[in-house]
């Protein structure tokens, strides 16, 4: 038996900005209050997870920990089939610089790799998501969510976050950064986790 959310603030632990807007987006239409990780200035944890679950896990318990609220965290990244599943968890590892993390430098050595295999087209892929609501208490739920679709370049659009230029979801002929964010919230593997969230925790 899911557990129910209960309370009217939550704790989102993630210091992503782009992360963060859409799941206050998407939780829009509760009553919570929504406060960042980063708004409460908690240490961001070590995610030394090799799946989004464990990395997810130690995100919403870290949060949950630190503050006594419920937390909901949400680890996700793209997984390309040519490359053998990766980045995958390691997504934002790929943009690390010594100067922050740079994600045009990292959708073009996602592009480089795939030419250096000549990965044939399309090239699939799918962005996954996982997300985790902790209690206090130590209790958790899981829920994943998935967006099949190809990595295309050049990259195209300069709406949402991360590699949406160059991810362009099954179904559609525009990328998620030409697409608008309401679209994207509808579709996306967030929104997919988000509606079992809802489904399990929220109606
Ligand atoms: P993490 O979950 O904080 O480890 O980071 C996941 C990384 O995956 C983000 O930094 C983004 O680069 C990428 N990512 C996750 N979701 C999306 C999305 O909706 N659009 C574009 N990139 C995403």
């Amino acid at each position: 038996m899911t557990r129910r959310f209960s309370g009217d603030r939550l704790v989102v632990a993630t210091h992503n900005a782009g992360k963060l807007e859409e799941i206050a987006d998407l939780l829009s239409p509760y009553k919570v209050d929504v406060i960042s990780a980063a708004a409460m200035k908690l240490p961001e944890p070590v995610e030394d997870g090799t799946t989004f679950v464990e990395n997810a896990r130690i995100k919403a318990h870290a949060a949950a920990q630190a503050t006594g609220l419920v937390a909901l965290s949400d680890d996700s990244g793209i997984e390309i089939d040519a490359l053998d599943g990766a980045p995958g968890v390691y997504t934002a590892d790929w943009a690390e610089t010594p100067n922050g993390r740079d994600f045009v430098a990292a959708m073009t050595k996602t592009h480089e790799m795939l030419e250096q295999r000549n990965a044939p087209l399309p090239r699939t892929a799918r962005f996954c998501c996982t997300l985790v609501m902790a209690w206090p208490d130590g209790h958790d739920e899981v829920f994943p969510g998935a967006m099949p679709g190809q990595v295309v370049w050049p990259m195209r659009g300069d709406g949402g976050h991360g590699y949406d230029p160059i991810f362009q979801p099954d179904g559609y002929s525009i990328t998620f950064g030409e697409m608008d964010r309401w679209e994207k919230n509808r579709i996306s593997h967030r929104a997919d986790a988000f509606r079992k969230l809802l489904a399990g925790c929220f109606d």
